[in-house]
C-alpha cells in the first residue's frame, strides 16, 4: 500500500479567492514545517485539453459537450491521484456550464482524490461580484449577485453529498473582504 498524504480539496465559486487562499497557507505552514503542494485541477484538465485541441484558453472547457468534460475530468484525478505526500487540489464543487451544474467531484472522481477534508470557500456574493469585475486575467461569466448565491447554495448541497459518498469532512472558510488573514488562519487549523 502506497502512502497517501493528507488530501484537502479546496472549492468555491469563481472570484471568491480560493487560489490566494492556498498561497497564504501554503507560506504560512511551510515557516513551521509543514509541507503542502497545491495542485490545480482546472490546469490539468487544461493540459489534457488543449493537447488534444479542444482549447485554447482555460476558460472555454465549461462550454465543452458534457461527454468530453466528464472524460476531460476522470483523466486529470487519475493523474492527480498519483502524487504522493500532503496535497491540496483547487478546484470546484460545481461547475456552471450552459446545461446546469457539473459535478466537481462525481463518484469516480472521489474515489481516485480520496479527499480527508473538504473545504468551501464562500463570502458575500456582492463581493465576489465587485472581485470578478476588477479580475481581468480571467473570462469569467457575466452573473448577477442571485446567480451567484444559488451557486453557492447549490454547492453547500452538493458538498454535503460529497461527505456522505467519501467520508471526508467539510469545513466552511469565510474569505470577507479585507480578512484574508482570517482564512488564511483557518485554513491552516485545517491543515496542520
Ligand atoms: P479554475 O482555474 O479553477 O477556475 O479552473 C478552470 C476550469 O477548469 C473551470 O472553469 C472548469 O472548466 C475546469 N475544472 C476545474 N475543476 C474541475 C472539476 N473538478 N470538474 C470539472 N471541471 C473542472
Ligand atoms: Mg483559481
Amino acid at each position: 500500500m502506497r502512502y497517501l498524504g493528507k488530501r484537502v480539496v479546496i472549492t468555491g465559486v469563481p472570484g471568491v479567492g480560493k487560489t490566494t487562499v492556498i498561497n497564504g497557507t501554503i507560506e504560512a505552514l511551510g515557516n513551521e514545517g509543514v509541507v503542502y503542494t497545491s495542485i490545480n485541477f482546472g490546469t490539468f484538465m487544461f493540459d489534457i485539453a488543449s493537447r488534444e485541441g479542444l482549447v485554447t484558453d482555460r476558460d472555454e472547457m465549461r462550454k465543452l459537450d458534457q461527454d468530453v468534460q466528464r472524460r476531460v475530468q476522470r483523466l486529470a484525478a487519475q493523474g492527480i491521484a498519483r502524487i504522493e505526500g500532503n496535497i491540496i487540489v483547487d478546484t470546484h464543487c460545481t461547475v456552471r456550464t450552459p446545461a446546469g451544474f457539473l459535478a466537481g467531484l462525481p463518484e469516480w472522481v472521489l474515489r481516485e482524490l480520496k479527499p480527508d477534508i473538504f473545504v468551501l470557500v464562500e463570502t458575500d456574493e456582492d463581493q465576489i461580484l465587485n472581485r470578478r469585475l476588477s479580475d481581468e486575467s480571467r473570462v469569467r461569466d457575466r452573473e448577477g449577485y442571485v446567480g451567484i448565491r444559488d451557486h453557492q447554495q447549490f454547492n453547500r448541497s452538493i458538498a454535503a453529498s460529497y461527505a456522505m459518498l467519501s467520508g471526508c469532512t467539510v469545513k466552511i472558510i469565510l474569505n470577507a473582504d479585507f480578512l484574508l488573514d482570517n482564512a488564511v488562519a483557518d485554513m491552516a487549523d485545517v491543515l496542520r
